[in-house]
């Protein structure tokens, strides 16, 4: 059996997802901050993917027939096990993402909080019920939810566990098995879910990972998977549609973003200021969820912009004790720089950092001011420690601006009372009100976007339905003399039909009194 090599960390070896049995090309996972060698992992074949697809076939059959609490138990042993070794995950975090030791240990507690939230509430989710059967009385409506059997989840690099967990943790509580391909940059700790999922799980294959690179993913895209949950960039999504088309295999979108926060001239604006900070530069601004523009209102901004530049010179850069880490990828530094030389080319102002403020693997947080809509620091997804300050004459303005966007992930609005409202006319999956990325951690929320943010959900109970087949069922409890769905219609049927749609549905008095009840109730 292949093995997943880790060095650095605790230096032990972690089993991969089986086979390869022959000798092939091996993935090495870099630290980002240093360059070294954090540990190797097997490519995955097209045929190894497909192998581990049939064996997860296989695996679904014994797992989808568990109750929910067998399946329960089975997800506790798996979570306790990872909880006991949460300093070893936080480890292969920082070492192959590059983000803070404290930052890699928060994703971890994440990452949990949503295993635990899915092993004890699908029961409850997924739970059967009666809905009305409207004018066939006599029969009882039952809508129920059902596995879809084998799940192909695709994860990007930035949070490397938290996100996928949001597909995988559901996926197998609603009684599907998983296939996980991680990102190629972040393939150890991929690897480290399914080594800890297959000591834990009684059944085998419950969950496997196939490390690689595009390709990989690419197959498992193509493969006889029941659905794709995919998390990762705009252009790949698209990619990852188009081979899931061959098959009809349904897809979960979960995309780039460009979110905005709009901080109106009531609002408080220490809060906005320490939030727009944090919510711009953790993980070094590598969120699908950054900020990535702020609307002020003109009657606030020079405070606003005072208190951001005030928190961000407080911020340490690199180093143990350091706030941001290393970027992950050297093409997500060109990515910034260029975004950055742009903005400054067309005008913009750095109050902090800027595109000369990158060493290596490491760049200065930046507050950019003086930016306009044509700009590719408004425009496209940054994704770096980029904090775009724009000034706006009214919160209509602010609206406006934030939904001149092909995106639509997540969103902030911080202000008085208004603030509800408001976050309600953000064209965006997900918004917080008088607080930044808080829709991520709640466990119950459903979490995805709209445009090219992509579509579907995870997390919460709609998160949870998406990896499961709706069955209606219609079961007749007595028989009626009056049956429709028959040949033998009685004679005078047709009239009999027309006199009731206009009594139910037309200009009648019953119609009117059922819209009436219906508006009361
Ligand atoms: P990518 O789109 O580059 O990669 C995502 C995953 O797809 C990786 O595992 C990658 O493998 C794999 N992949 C690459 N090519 C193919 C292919 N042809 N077919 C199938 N899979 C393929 O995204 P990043 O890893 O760069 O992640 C960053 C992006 O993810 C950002 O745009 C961010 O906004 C978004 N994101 C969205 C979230 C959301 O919930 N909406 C959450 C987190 C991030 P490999 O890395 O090995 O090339």
């Amino acid at each position: 059996m292949a093995t997943t090599q880790t060095s650095g960390g605790n230096g032990k070896q972690a089993a991969a997802t089986p086979p390869p049995a022959t000798a092939r090309e091996q993935l090495a996972s870099h630290d980002p901050a240093t360059g070294e060698v954090v540990g190797t992992v097997p490519v995955f074949s097209a045929a190894d993917v497909d192998a581990a697809v049939a064996r997860a076939r296989t695996a679904a059959a014994e797992w989808s027939a568990l109750s929910y609490s067998e399946r329960e138990a089975e997800l506790a042993r798996w979570r306790a096990a990872l909880a006991e070794s949460a300093d070893e995950l936080a480890e292969l975090i920082h070492r192959e993402n590059g983000k803070p030791r404290v930052e890699a240990m928060i994703e971890v507690y994440m990452a949990l909080s949503h295993l635990n939230h899915a092993a004890g509430r699908a029961e409850k989710a997924l739970r059967p019920h009666r809905v009305s059967p409207g004018l066939l009385a006599n029969f009882r409506a039952t809508i129920s939810y059902h596995p879809l059997g084998v799940i192909g989840v695709i994860g990007p690099w930035n949070y490397p566990i938290f996100t996928p967990m949001g597909s995988i943790a559901y996926a197998l509580a609603a009684g599907n098995t998983v296939v996980f391909k991680p990102s190629e940059l972040t393939p150890l700790i991929g690897a480290k879910l399914g080594e800890i999922a297959a000591r834990t799980i009684a059944i085998p294959n419950v969950l496997q990972v196939v490390t690689g690179a595009g390709p990989t993913g690419a197959a498992l895209a193509r493969a006889a998977v029941d659905k794709i949950a995919f998390t990762g960039s705009t252009a790949t999504g698209r990619k990852v549609m188009m081979a899931a088309a061959e098959r009809l295999t349904p897809v979960l979108m979960e995309l780039g973003g460009k979110d905005p926060m709009i901080v109106t001239d009531d609002a408080d604006l220490d809060k906005a200021a320490e939030a727009a900070v944090f919510g711009a530069l953790t993980n070094a601004g590598q969120a699908c969820i950054s900020v990535e523009r702020v609307y002020v209102h003109e009657a606030v901004y020079d405070k606003f912009v005072d208190k951001v530049v005030g928190e961000v010179r407080g911020l340490k850069v690199g180093g143990d004790d350091g706030h941001l880490g290393a970027m992950t990828s050297p093409q997500q530094v060109k990515i910034v720089e260029d975004h950055l030389r742009d903005a400054v080319a067309h005008g913009a102002k750095a109050l902090t950092g800027g595109p000369d403020a990158i060493s290596g693997s490491f760049i200065q947080p930046t507050v950019l001011v003086d930016v306009t809509p044509d700009m590719k620091v408004i425009r496209e997804e940054t994704f770096g420690p980029v904090l775009p300050i724009i000034k706006v004459g009214s919160t209509e303005e602010a609206v406006r601006a934030s939904n001149e966007t092909t995106f639509g992930l997540g969103s902030s609005v911080f202000a008085g009372k208004s603030a509800r409202e408001l976050a309600d006319r953000v064209r965006a999956g997900m918004t917080s009100v008088n607080s930044v990325m808080s829709f991520a951690a709640i466990t119950s929320l459903p979490f995805g976007g709209v445009g090219d943010s992509g579509f579907g959900r995870i997390h919460g109970d709609e998160g949870m339905k998406e990896f499961t087949r709706t069955k209606a069922t219609a079961e007749e409890t007595f028989a009626l003399p009056i049956n429709l769905m028959t040949f033998k219609l009685p004679k005078g049927t047709y009239e009999r039909i027309r006199g009731m749609i206009k009594t139910l549905y037309g200009d009648s008095p019953v119609a009117k009194a059922q819209d009436f009840l219906r508006r009361l109730f």
